[in-house]
Parts: C-alpha cells; structure tokens; sequence
C-alpha cells in the first residue's frame, strides 16, 4: 500500500510516497554492512521519510533459524514490501549442506520468486578511487557506466539441455539459447528509461545493445527487436555491438559507453569485467528490478567470511545499494543523488576501509565509514 504524505527538506515541503524496504542481512559481513546502510535509513527517516523497515533472515541465517534459505516469512515479506535491501549470503559452515539447502539458493529463489528480469550493475570510479584500478586512470578516470544485463532468460535457462550419449558411445553436453519477443522488448524498455534517468532533463543519453548477431539467430532476433523498441525513445542514441568487440572495447575505451543493454550471458561476463575496471568490489552495487520498478537491492560482493565480524568491511557498496533503490525504485534522484554525494565527501575527506585504502593511508572500521556518510549526509 503506497500514500502520499509531505516531508519537510531543507525548507521546502515535497510529497513523498510511504516506502515499505525488508531488510535481510544474511551471512558473513552482510549484517555489519546493512546496519550501517540502516544508519542512513534512520537518518533519512528522522528527516521525514515515510519509510517502514523490517528484517528477516536469509541465506545461512534462513537456514539457522528454520532449515530453510529462503524462508516462507521472508519471501512473503519481499512480495509485499515496495523493496528489497539484501547484504549477502554464504559462509564456510553451510559448504557441507544440500545443494538445495545452501544459503545461495536463498538468493536465486528470491530473485525468481520476485520475478526480477533486469540486472543494473552500474561501474562508476570515484575520482578519489583512480589509483585502485589496473588500468591507466586517464582511461578510466571519470567513468560511469550502466551495465544492464537480462536475468531470467538465454542460455541459462533455455530447454532441452543435458548431457546425451551419442550413437558413436561418445558423450555431448548441449544447452539451448532462447529469448522470446517479449522477453527482448521489455528489458529493452528497461535500457532505454534507464538512459532517460541518466541523462536528466536533456534526456539525450546513448545505449549499446551487445549481441552476437553475426552468427547467433537468438541475436538477430535481439536486434530486431531492441531497434523496434528504440523508435519510442528519439533521444537516445541506440548502436550495436559484438559481445567479443564489446569486452575488448570495455577495456580499451570503457568511457565510450552510457548503457550497455545485454542478454544473461553476455551481460554475466561483461558485468564482472567492467566491475573490475574501478578496481574495488567493495564499492559496487547493484539492483534486480521487475516489471513494475521494484526491485532487489544488493552489493555485487559476497559474504567475505574471512573480514567477517572484524569491523573491517567497507559499507559503501550496500549505501550505495540503497541509492540506486531511491532511483529506481521510488524515483527520488533528489534522495538518490544526496547518498551518492555523502559517499563522495566521505572519500574526499580521506576516508577509508581497508580495501580501498593506498599505501600509507590511515584506515578507518565499517562503523566509522558508515557514521561518516550519515554525517556528510546530513551536513
Ligand atoms: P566475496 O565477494 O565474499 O569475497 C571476495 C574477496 O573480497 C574477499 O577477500 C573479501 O574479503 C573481499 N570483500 C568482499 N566484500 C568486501 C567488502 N565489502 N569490503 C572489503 N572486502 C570485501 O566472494 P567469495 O569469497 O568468493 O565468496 C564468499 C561467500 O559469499 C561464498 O559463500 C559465496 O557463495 C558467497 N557469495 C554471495 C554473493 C551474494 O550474496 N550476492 C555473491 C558472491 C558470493
């Protein structure tokens, strides 16, 4: 249920929508970085942000508490929540388990279960950040791309597939690429709203659709249908791309790009390839959308059990999960641009975790960067 209310910013009176956020910290060092993404929450709530919060276990901490990953309390609680903040599941005490009862499959049967077809995995590198990357900061420096991959479809989940015996006694492994019409045309839609967001009020914003059209008829189908779909959005510059050319032109040029708008496969390699390029996972969010703009909100690392409980792991990436939530989710730019802007200061001021600290730079624990951004936040 959504209503309006007004809330009082700096002075002025702005409607905003009632926000129902679950919250499920999971494993490892998900509950030490979800608190302090809470501590913004809090913050943003003590300013008048309708915001209800509520918790529930998934992953290992599903598993502790009712032999299961994905609790049937927690799916429900996703279902009827506006939006999702997960920290991360996983730990080396679940590695005996079941394949089914593993705290991974918490994560994937929430993402179907909430029906989550379009992957956002923004690459952006923080000025202050350039040294963190391998690649040379003039080509890097300043970059700030949107990779949005398609989630529920290709080779991942195509039929038939298996393992056959062939007449010969040989054996053949075989997997099908399929995407549908329909498929194609609305993680398409998504791409190019995306480029309108990013490109403000202009609206003039570009999107790369990779494929492999050459020789794939999966991908001929793709970019028939993603020119299609471009026609409805004028302002945004459509190109296409090889999948091979597109992972070469990643690292030679990565600032050519805006959106790159790809299938499951080649948005599963090209993501973790241009995530790499800003040099520190613990700084990268992500968001899981469904047709309606709701989405799941979660950092691209995972459980880190080995920094767990150490108070070492860098927060940034969850804080800035949940500014992509305020974008996407409750289309609050305002909201989403004064989080991004408090991680920002927070670096200029030289703070830093351990993962993101140069040689000779003092380090600061989770705590202390997640009380930071609440300050600049409120500065
Ligand atoms: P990982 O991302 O957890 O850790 C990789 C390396 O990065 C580790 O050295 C870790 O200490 C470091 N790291 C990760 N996040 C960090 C942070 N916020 N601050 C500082 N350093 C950070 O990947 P892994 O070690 O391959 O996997 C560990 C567990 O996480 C496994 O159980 C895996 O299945 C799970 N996992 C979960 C997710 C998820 O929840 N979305 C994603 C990937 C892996």
């Amino acid at each position: 249920m959504k209503h309006g209310v007004n809330l009082k910013h700096r002075g002025c009176l702005q409607k905003v929508e009632f926000m129902k956020i679950a919250i499920l910290p999971g494993d490892g060092i998900g509950p030490e970085i979800i608190a302090q993404a809470a501590k913004v929450l809090e913050a943003l709530r003590r300013e008048g942000l309708p915001l209800e919060l509520e918790y529930a276990p998934i992953g290992g901490a599903g598993y502790d508490a009712s032999n299961d990953p994905l609790p049937d309390a927690t799916l429900k609680l996703a279902q009827q929540s506006d939006a999702v903040l997960l920290g991360a599941v996983g730990g080396y005490q679940y590695n005996a388990l079941p394949r089914l009862l593993r705290p991974e499959q918490g994560l994937l049967r929430i993402r179907k279960g909430l029906n989550l077809f379009a992957n956002l995995r923004p690459a952006i590198l923080y000025p202050e950040l350039a040294n963190a990357s391998s690649l040379r900061s003039e080509v890097v420096s300043g970059l700030d791309i949107m990779i949005l991959r398609e989630l529920t479809g290709d080779i991942y989940f195509g039929q038939p597939r298996g393992v056959r015996t062939l007449d010969n006694g040989e054996r053949q492994g075989f997997d099908t690429m399929v995407y549908s019409e329909s498929e194609i045309s609305r993680v398409a839609h998504v791409g190019f709203q995306i480029a309108l967001k990013r490109a403000g009020k202009n609206g003039l914003g570009k999107v790369c659709s990779v494929d492999k059209a050459n020789v794939l008829d999966t991908s001929m189908l793709w970019r028939e249908i993603v020119t299609e779909v471009a026609k409805e959005y004028p302002t945004i510059e459509l190109s296409h791309m090889y999948v091979d050319n597109a992972a070469m032109q990643l690292v030679r040029a990565p600032k050519q790009f805006d959106v790159i708008l790809t299938g499951n496969i080649f948005g599963d390699i090209l993501s973790d390839e241009a995530s790499m390029l800003t040099g520190s996972i613990g700084m990268l969010p992500s968001a899981s959308l469904d047709a309606n703009n709701k989405g799941l909100y979660e950092p691209c690392h995972g459980s880190a059990p080995d920094i767990a409980g150490k108070n070492i792991a860098n927060p940034l990436a969850t804080i800035l999960s949940l500014a992509m939530m305020m974008r996407y989710t409750f289309s609050h730019e305002d909201i989403a641009q004064r989080i991004e802007s408090a991680v920002r200061k927070a670096l200029q001021q030289g703070l830093r975790t351990a993962d993101i600290a140069e040689a000779g730079m003092d380090k600061i624990g989770t705590d202390a960067m997640g009380d930071a951004v609440v300050a600049t936040l409120l500065n």
